[in-house]
């Protein structure tokens, strides 16, 4: 395992062509972990040189994904620094890629090429018909002087500039992943890539190194998916005559069942789709960084600041990591359960607002019933946004304004081996015994409804199951003399009072 010595300068290059893939969130977060691990610097760039693929928003989508799960970085578009602009459209109108091109033509290391896309099309449909599986294109200027492309572009021939990779020889580099192993491609299996396209625009593989030289960039941690085009990388540096920085490639996230990567389209992985959904940024960070790393082979629950300590290249696998939403779910589930009461309810309140449940700005009577009912749902709540489902029969014939009437199928309120009429004579007589309590509390009603079971000779769970249908309008639901007790006393009555006329 090759030092790693500070100081250290990573980044996070993401494109904005639409939301931010969880994975994406993965790789930043690893870079961010380095980074702090190390003492180091991580940078945010925005790599926006893929007109076509560009989506608007998705930029400010992305920084508010990585916030969100407290990633923060120290030079970035809306923070600054020393080699700002950190958006590479802004780079390009500066000039600086175009400088950089010209400096390998110059020195022979790119060509213009004239060849149209057309014409590509037709090369490329003659090779795959010649039988050629993988068609390499290396362009006829490869063997021009400078002169005869630059006097063609003075005519005004749309060109784009392509780099002049070696027919011969081998490139290699290593990876600090895959425990510094040489990664070794013959120079044949590569082709002229594209460096600058015909719009004057860079793309990715330009682009992204002139910046990583210009920012100083000491370690490059991207997703695997680079691996392949590392060699055009690395031949680069050679021309530019710049050291290459490190570079360590982490794995693929899998879908859950093994079959292909976490895919944009096909899985529901967008970032902000996991705090619309009510999931703790500090559960969704622990669980990411698990996706490919590790610290041993059993802790999973750490908190930021041992992840940070405990993080370290060589434990981040080569293999690839599988997505696991019931995992993340549980890990949810974990981090919520570890939250106090009162912040559960800050956590929730926007969940109960947008159902409706509670006011734009909830008053301090709303938030301290909410208190109430918290500890109900607090052990088995996983994600927040089902917090308003599990809440609502609480809210019901309040007489607020936020009332969501009671309703159920009054044929759930008949447990095994009972009838109607036995069913209404149980209800009326807990009715009955439940009035007669002079104080409301869960171990009172507990007492009472046992005692009433036996003397009816009714099992408990035959008497507490058409209570449970009555006061919460459904099978499950939470702990039942609790919920009674947290209900309070009139609006159980009226509850269990309305199930018996509804059995009529
Ligand atoms: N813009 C590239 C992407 O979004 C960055 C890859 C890299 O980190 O070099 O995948």
């Amino acid at each position: 395992m090759a030092e790693i010595t500070p100081p250290v300068r990573v980044r996070f290059a993401p494109s904005p062509t639409g939301y931010l893939h969880i994975g994406g969130v993965r790789t930043a977060l690893f870079n961010w972990l380095f980074a702090q691990h190390y003492g180091g610097q991580f940078i945010l760039r925005i790599e926006d040189t893929d007109e076509k693929r560009y989506v608007s928003g998705a930029a400010d989508d992305l920084v508010a994904s990585l916030r969100w799960v407290g990633i923060a970085w120290n030079e970035g578009p809306d923070v600054g620094g020393p080699y700002k602009p950190y958006v590479q459209s802004q780079r390009n109108e500066l000039g600086i890629y175009r400088a950089y091109v010209d400096q390998l033509l110059v020195n022979g290391h790119a060509y213009m090429s004239f060849t149209t896309e057309e014409e590509l099309e037709q090369m490329r449909a003659e090779a795959s018909a010649k039988g050629i599986k993988a068609f390499r294109f290396r362009g006829p200027e490869r063997d021009w002087s400078i002169k005869q492309m630059q006097e063609l572009a003075a005519q005004g021939k749309p060109y784009t500039v392509r780099l002049k990779t070696p027919l011969e020889g081998t490139t290699s580099f290593s990876d600090l992943i895959r425990g510094g192993e040489q990664i070794t491609v013959s120079n044949d299996q590569l082709q002229d890539i594209v460096l600058l396209k015909s719009s004057g625009m860079p793309v990715y593989h330009l682009a992204h190194l002139v910046d990583d030289h210009l920012m100083n960039i000491t370690h490059v941690i991207r997703g695997e998916e680079w691996v392949p085009s590392t060699p055009y990388h690395v031949l680069l540096y050679r021309f530019f005559d710049w050291s290459a920085p490190v570079f360590a490639h982490v794995p693929t996230i899998l879908r859950q069942d093994g079959r292909g990567k976490l895919s944009k389209r096909k899985d529901d992985v967008g970032a902000n789709r996991f705090w619309e959904r009510g999931y703790l940024p500090e559960a969704m960070f622990n669980y990411l960084a698990l996706q490919g790393w590790s610290y041993d082979d059993h802790t999973e629950i750490m908190t930021r600041t041992e992840i940070v300590e405990r993080f370290t290249i060589d434990r981040v696998q080569p293999s690839p990591a599988r997505w696991n939403p019931e995992k993340l779910k549980d890990m949810n589930g974990i981090y919520i359960r570890k939250l106090s009461t009162q912040e559960l309810v800050k956590q929730m309140a926007p969940f109960l607002t947008e159902a409706g449940l509670l006011s734009d700005s909830p008053t301090q009577a709303e938030l301290a019933y909410v208190e109430r009912l918290t500890p109900l749902i607090h052990e088995r709540l996983e994600e927040l946004s089902n917090a308003p489902e599990l809440l609502e029969f609480f809210f019901s014939d309040l007489g607020g304004q936020h009332d969501v009437p009671l309703r159920y199928d009054p044929k759930l309120i008949i447990q095994k081996k009972m009838d109607v009429a036995a069913t209404q004579h149980a209800l009326s007589a807990a009715h009955a015994r439940l009035s007669a309590l002079e104080s409301w509390n869960e171990s009172l009603i507990e007492e009472t409804l046992r005692a009433l079971a036996a003397e009816l000779e009714l099992k408990p769970g035959q008497l507490f199951g058409s209570i449970r249908v009555a006061i919460t309008g459904r099978t499950v639901a939470p702990p039942l003399f609790e919920t009674l007790a947290a209900l309070g006393h009139e609006l159980s009555l009226a509850r269990i009072a309305n199930a018996v006329a509804a059995l009529h």
